[in-house]
């Protein structure tokens, strides 16, 4: 028996790193997976690699028609959503005074109101079918600050607030709505960083590694399944340790 048996995922930024990593274990566990990702071709290999469970779909998270187009070919294709992971995001440095409206306005339109559609699109479907898990993806940036991170963790502190009032409002619905913040985890995403920094980041662990895409999965794999049953608006960090 899977974790997730019978259970239909949408899974995004699945091209990659953390999510493609869910999408794996998700699957393993029994789930169908839709797997989306603004990268198509990545979405299709890693989808490729799960077999007839998985499902690609070009997705852009920023755009309400993307989404809708996404949650109606999941119902169509699968019948119903039961776990949305909002994994999609991006990541860049910058100091606050070289932060700009346009940097600001792009970190909010992907990491913030890519996390806000996702929770709105899959609602109605979730509501209908007596409840569902959603999992929001913020980041340690949100927990303790970062210097020259400005429009990155001001998007991620965000996603946070928003983690925990939607939860309040769905869980009549039979929603949970739960968030991971990951720390240094060895995906694409932590590569852009200059080694300098990376060691910086790496010094700060007391767990004495970098956190990988799996470890963080199997956090989502537990916040989707029916053993956080009583999580509703829960925050966990998988860092190491660094923002103990
Ligand atoms: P990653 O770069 O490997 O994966 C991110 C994926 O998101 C990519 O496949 C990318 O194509 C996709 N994406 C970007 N913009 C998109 C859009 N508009 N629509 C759809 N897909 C889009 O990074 P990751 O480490 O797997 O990141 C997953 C999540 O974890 C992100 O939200 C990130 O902010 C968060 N996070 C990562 C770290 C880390 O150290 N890697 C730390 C804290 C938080």
């Amino acid at each position: 028996m899977g974790r997730l048996d019978g259970r239909i995922a949408i899974i995004t930024g699945a091209g990659s790193g953390q999510g493609a990593a869910e999408a794996r274990l998700f699957a393993r566990e029994g789930a169908r997976v839709v797997v989306t990702d603004l990268d198509e071709t990545a979405a299709g290999k890693v989808a490729g690699e799960i077999g007839d469970s998985a499902l690609a779909l070009h997705h852009d998270v920023s755009d309400e028609a993307s989404w809708a187009a996404v949650v109606a070919e999941t119902l169509r294709r699968f019948g119903r959503i039961d776990i949305l992971v909002n994994s999609a995001g991006i990541y860049a440095q910058g100091r606050f005074q070289d932060t700009d409206a346009a940097m600001l306005d792009r970190f909010y339109r992907i990491n913030v109101l890519g996390t806000f559609l996702g929770m709105r699109s899959v609602g109605d479907a979730m509501i209908r079918q007596g409840g569902g898990a959603i999992v929001n993806v913020s980041s340690g940036a949100a927990l303790i600050t970062f210097k020259n991170t400005f429009a990155y963790s001001a998007s991620k502190w965000m996603v946070r607030g928003m983690g925990k009032l939607a939860a309040v409002d769905l869980a009549g619905d039979g929603i949970r709505v739960n968030t991971i913040f990951p720390g240094a985890i060895d995906t694409p995403m932590l590569a852009v960083n200059p080694p300098e920094y990376l060691e910086t980041l790496r010094s700060m662990i007391p767990a004495g590694r970098l956190g990988t895409a799996e470890d963080v999965a199997e956090v989502a794999l537990f916040l989707a399944s029916d053993a956080a049953s009583y999580l509703y608006g829960a925050e966990i960090s998988v860092c190491g340790g660094a923002a103990a």
